[in-house]
């Protein structure tokens, strides 16, 4: 198979605007969960910027669970990333929900996310296999690792060879935090696969407190970079602002992150 570390040796290394994902340097990807006003995203992405991330993160549009909870700004917020991007030189990564919006993504978005919800929705897989702009596909939430790489391989299959993997956490018995990230999933990603592994310690915990510490523990399995929830005022965030940590906290944590990687 394409994913496989038997088809290709060594790692793929993927260029986003000359930022290298897989390479040795981490890829540090934070900004806020959803797009929410144009102020406020550039804001934020100058603060991640500040505090040493490399991709600015932000969902225009939200697969959320309830109808009722708020939905994203939808095309402006693509807008929003691009005036930031222009402002701070941050390639940026969202999540696309529709293969109708395809060309909208492949002109203002440097990487495109294919949401834990969508890792087996393969008409979109298919879709953005057929181009080769950066995907970043995230792994379902009850998918084992086998059904990931599958959806990577519809990708690849495609055509498209610039796909990283995230491991964002799967659902368990356990209740205490939104989902249980599966860290083993790191190393074994990267013994079956030659892709990028980037670990989402944010969705994967559901829990500010327990970012700082699930990302040194996913730099030391292995990973190849993060996506960080940023925001800066958590309290007032339109979505997940319970799992969101502040720029100062980011810039702290950045730091640790550095040392542990010079030690892996
Ligand atoms: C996100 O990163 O914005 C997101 C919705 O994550 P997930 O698909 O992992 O739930
Ligand atoms: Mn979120």
């Amino acid at each position: 198979k394409l994913v496989s570390r038997e088809f290709k040796k060594e790692g793929t290394i993927i260029d986003v605007g000359g930022v290298k994902i897989g390479d040795k340097k981490l890829a540090m990807m934070a900004g806020p969960c959803a797009v929410e006003r144009l102020e406020l995203t550039v804001g934020i992405a100058h603060e991640v910027k500040a505090g040493g991330a490399s991709i600015l993160r932000g969902g225009a549009y939200k697969p959320r669970t309830s109808p009722y909870s708020f939905q994203g700004v939808g095309r402006e917020g693509l807008d929003y990333l691009l005036e930031a991007r222009k402002q701070t030189g941050l390639p940026v990564v969202s999540e696309i929900l529709d293969t109708r919006d395809i060309d909208l993504f492949l002109e203002k978005a440097d990487i495109i996310q294919v949401g834990a919800r969508n890792m087996q929705n393969f008409e979109l897989l298919k879709e953005v296999g057929s181009y080769d702009k950066p995907v970043l596909l995230k792994r379902g939430l009850s998918a084992t690792l086998k059904e990931f790489l599958l959806s990577a391989e519809y990708i690849m299959s495609r055509g498209n060879r610039n796909v990283m993997l995230c491991e964002r956490g799967i659902r368990t018995f356990e209740t205490q935090y939104r989902n249980t990230l599966d860290l083993s999933a790191v190393p074994t990603l990267k013994e079956l696969s030659h892709l990028p592994v980037i670990v989402d310690p944010s969705h994967a915990t559901g829990k500010w407190n327990l970012v700082a510490p699930m990302s040194r523990a996913a730099v030391a399995a292995g990973a190849d970079g993060l996506l960080i929830e940023v925001h800066s005022n958590p309290e007032c965030a339109l979505c997940d602002g319970e799992e969101s940590i502040k720029p100062a906290k980011f810039k702290e944590l950045m730091v640790e992150i550095k040392k542990i990687a010079q030690a892996v």
